[in-house]
């Protein structure tokens, strides 16, 4: 798939940017001939046209989209977005990334993303249960827990995931519940889950900081996005003795040099639904990403640091919390600048690494306690950073590249195992 476009629509488009991630990587690897190819591409990509009941009486069509980017590795894995600007495009970047997280962390699935374009908060619950159960049903031959497995992602939650697995259920006549992760947990999901990625990217940022010899304990934290992955990133950084010195969501930017006490950031983003007005801070009067810090932690939206602003970012390390916060042009300023950047395929990974852990629980049908979860967790992430680091001083390329290196060698490995069924 080809992307055209001016240089800085190029430069915003998840796809084009993904794809340059992928062929910078590729080029470094001594690659089988036309393996590249095969493994650059989705290998399915599907449009629905969803046709919705409305509460008013009338008839409305959705456009869904479901990307396998691979199997190679196990079944795809990956979320659903519903959101305004979901498009095909989007959901295949969405989906490359996820072969190469599932890759990075060595966990056994491919990749895969879906979405819906709508506005979620322009719908009642009822509309939002009807358009889940039409997506769930119409692709009912899609999923499964050995081919297909979504997980939520922006604007879908714990009841989403529960309509899409009773929708499936009913189709197979049995209950099913490992054809979706992030499930609430009465109807078997996982302890820890929802602290998965914040409690990941913790670790990922510990090594970081043991690498470049910087104590945690003390360190100036930037936490853009302050939902799922970057209220619990902020949380476990500030148990670990780091200082939040600054926090932004869509409500606005606050900050405080001496430090926000964080649990009571937390008590009031619930009551306030976000972070401005906090009493103790100041708003910030520029962007998030200009702050000066030691960690800064995107844990927002895609395309936060740009060429247009790379310059500007003064932090030692940025720890990737969102998937695609940083372009392939910013890239290159930041590691002029000596930022030591943890990309996101790693960074963010210790959500998917538990939803395989929900995953192996209900094919097994058996549930751990949550140090367990966490315990296995860690096994995962930390020699996911090492051999990453690793790689990345062999090579001597950005963690970013070395991340895609060691999960292309990985999709290949077991392609050339398997052989090409062409
Ligand atoms: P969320 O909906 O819980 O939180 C998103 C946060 O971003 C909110 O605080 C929102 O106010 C804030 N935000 C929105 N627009 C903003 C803006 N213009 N400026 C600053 N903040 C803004 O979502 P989440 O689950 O925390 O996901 C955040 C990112 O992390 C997404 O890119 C998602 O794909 C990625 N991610 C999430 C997980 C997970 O397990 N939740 C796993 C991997 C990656």
């Amino acid at each position: 798939m080809q992307v055209e476009g001016t240089n800085t629509q190029k430069e915003l488009n998840p796809l084009a940017n993904a794809e340059r991630q992928f062929d910078e990587a590729a080029s470094r690897l001594n690659l089988p001939e036309g393996i590249r190819e095969i493994i650059k591409r989705p290998r399915r990509a599907t449009i629905q046209s969803l046709p919705i009941h409305m509460d008013d009486g009338s008839f409305k069509v959705f456009i869904g989209y479901r990307v396998q980017h691979s199997i190679t590795r196990g079944p795809a894995k990956g979320g659903i977005r519903f959101h305004p600007d979901v498009t095909l495009e989007e959901v295949s970047a969405l989906a490359a990334w996820m072969t190469w997280k599932c890759a990075v962390v060595n966990i056994p699935f491919g990749g895969g993303k879906g979405g819906i374009a709508c506005d979620p908060t322009k719908m009642s619950k009822g509309e939002l249960e009807r358009l889940t159960r039409r997506y769930a049903a119409d692709l009912s031959d899609l999923f499964g827990p050995e081919k297909d497995v979504p997980a939520p992602d922006v604007n879908t939650n714990e009841q989403v995931m529960a309509w899409f697995m009773d929708t499936y259920s009913m189709h197979e006549r049995r209950t099913e519940t490992a054809v979706v992760t992030g499930k609430p947990l009465e109807i078997g999901g996982s302890l820890g889950r929802r602290e998965a990625t914040g409690r990941g990217l913790l670790m990922c940022v510990r090594e970081a900081c043991r690498h470049l010899n910087l104590p945690l304990a003390g360190a100036r934290v930037a936490v853009q996005g302050f939902g799922n992955v970057g209220s619990v990133s902020a949380d476990l950084m500030a148990k670990d003795g780091a200082k939040i010195v600054a926090a932004a969501d869509a409500s606005g930017g606050i900050h405080n040099p001496d430090g926000l006490a964080v649990p009571e950031l937390l008590r009031w983003t619930t009551d306030h639904r976000g972070v401005a007005g906090f009493p103790g801070s100041t708003p910030l009067t520029s962007s998030i990403i200009e702050y000066d810090c030691d960690i800064l932690v995107p844990a927002a939206l895609e395309n936060q640091i740009r060429a247009d602003n790379a310059d500007r970012v003064k932090t030692r390390i940025v720890a990737e919390g969102a998937n695609g916060p940083t372009t392939p042009d910013a890239d290159k300023i930041l590691e002029k600048n000596g930022v030591f950047v943890i990309p996101d395929i790693l960074c963010n990974s210790g959500g998917v690494t538990v939803s395989y852990f929900e995953w192996v629980q209900n094919r097994m049908g058996f549930y751990w306690p949550e140090d367990e979860v966490n315990q296995r967790l860690e096994q995962t992430m930390v020699p996911a950073f090492r051999d990453v680091l690793a790689k990345s001083v062999e090579h001597k390329v950005n963690m970013r590249v070395a991340a895609f290196m060691v999960a292309i060698e990985r999709v290949v490995k077991v392609i050339m195992l398997r052989g090409v069924y062409a």
